[in-house]
């Protein structure tokens, strides 16, 4: 694995899909990390030049929730109709044994196929995290990343496992100009303790860090919350002081209005994974609620089968209209574009000028983005921070055989531990 240089790149004549304005052409110019110039005008040329007259722009898209380690099981479907069934038969018994090469192996094999996705920065909580950040740093990709804190499976000891977030903080934090942040990680209110949560709040207050926390995916969690604490999960953390600006919540199905309320009082972000949410039997969460109430709303791709971000947009979609409560095509491609810059604290998620530069030329020439969604095209380019890593289709911050040799190794790790 190699990051490619960063040399001038010229998008020459693109057609630009940016979240809830009209498709516009225009050509676009980039220097170091950012847009510098976007408009009608020409540009320097002594750089990379792409005739994009042909193709559909759009930002990047972003994944706020995943588990590069569970990506190799990600694929069994099962026939669960609970989280914690779905625990007891894939987590509880493939991550203790993950070793850091297996995380490696894991997180090549997923960066790899993001990038063949069209996706370009994910927030990712899981174990052996200081490979998995040499993965998305080498392959250039954005990353907000946290260890999965908790007392059960990989780790027996919560303490340990903040031990783990604090030196991954101190490694690489704000790495590559912040394209690489680390958050901590209290996994979810069942699986941590009082005590460790507010460990968490103080050192989240001294250091400035952000948090990246499972909320009310079941609602065994409120109720955990109520039996235990007296009070509701999030007034719960909102006594600890875990929210704020850089807090991400991943699913909140289960939240109530008084909730929703005080998660849009303190800014904090919802990560949405309606596939994951199905497939597990945990509910639908009430996106079209939040978003009339302020919450930053992202999307996430979680343990989700496909893996794919057009299939998890399209499903925001359809959970909403069986809530009753639909939201936009446009409102559903904010969830993986714009919304996500809180998560991975950059201008992201809009071709602009003194924008990142974070941009998808896809092989197609739709100007819809429902096409989009629906045709789940190919990347002929990708941009991230200014550097390409997609070239004509083919993905050049990773090596193909390298990807391929821990595809190989990974996916027979799988078949041992399931014996499949
Ligand atoms: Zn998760």
């Amino acid at each position: 694995m190699s990051l490619p240089k960063r040399e001038p790149i010229l998008l020459e004549n693109a057609l630009i899909l940016n979240p809830g304005e009209p498709p516009r052409r225009a050509n676009i110019y980039i220097e170091e990390d950012r847009i510098a110039g976007l408009g009608s005008e020409s540009y320097p040329k002594h750089g990379v030049v792409v005739d994009a007259s042909k193709y559909t722009v759009t930002p990047g898209l972003y994944a706020s929730h995943t588990h590069l380690g569970l990506y190799p099981v990600s694929k069994i479907i099962g026939e669960w109709v609970h989280l914690d069934e779905w625990a007891e038969k894939i987590a509880w018994k493939w991550e203790p044994h993950l070793s850091p090469e297996d995380s490696r192996d894991a997180a090549i094999m997923a960066v790899y196929d993001y990038l063949s996705k069209g996706i370009v920065g994910i927030a990712d909580m899981h174990f052996n995290m200081d490979v998995v950040a040499e993965v998305v740093y080498y392959a250039g990709i954005r990353g907000n990343l946290s260890v999965a804190i908790m007392n059960k499976g990989f780790y027996d000891n919560e303490w340990k496992a903040l031990k783990d977030n604090l030196e991954l903080a101190s490694k690489w934090h704000k790495k590559d100009n912040g394209r690489i942040i680390v958050s901590l990680g209290p996994c979810t209110i069942r699986l941590v303790s009082k005590e460790l949560l507010e460990e968490v709040a103080r050192i989240k207050r001294e250091k400035n860090l952000g948090v990246h926390m499972h909320v009310a995916e079941v609602y065994d969690d409120e109720k955990y919350c109520s039996d235990n604490y007296g009070v509701s999960l999030i007034e719960f953390l909102y006594q600890r002081g875990i929210l704020g600006e850089n807090t991400i919540l991943a699913h909140g199905v289960w939240l109530s209005s008084k909730e929703i309320e005080l998660i849009s009082m303190f800014k904090s972000t919802i990560i949405h994974n309606p596939v994951t949410n199905m497939l597990l039997g945990s509910g639908i969460a009430k996106i079209r609620e939040m978003i009339d109430r302020n919450v930053n709303v992202t999307i996430g791709l979680d343990i989700s089968p496909t893996q794919n971000i057009f299939d998890e947009i399209f499903a925001a979609l359809l959970a909403s209209r069986l809530r009753r409560a639909p939201i936009s095509v446009i409102e559903a491609y904010r969830l993986a574009t714009i919304n996500s810059s809180k998560v991975l604290n950059a201008k992201i998620g809009a071709v602009k000028k003194d924008y990142k530069a974070d941009i998808i030329i896809w092989n197609t020439r739709s100007s819809r983005i429902e096409d989009l969604i629906v045709e789940k095209p190919k990347p002929y380019y990708v941009i991230v921070d200014g550097r390409i890593l997609v070239n004509k289709g083919e993905i050049v911050s990773i090596d193909r055989k390298e990807y391929l040799k821990a595809k190989t190794r990974i996916m027979s790790r799988v078949e041992e531990v399931f014996e499949i």
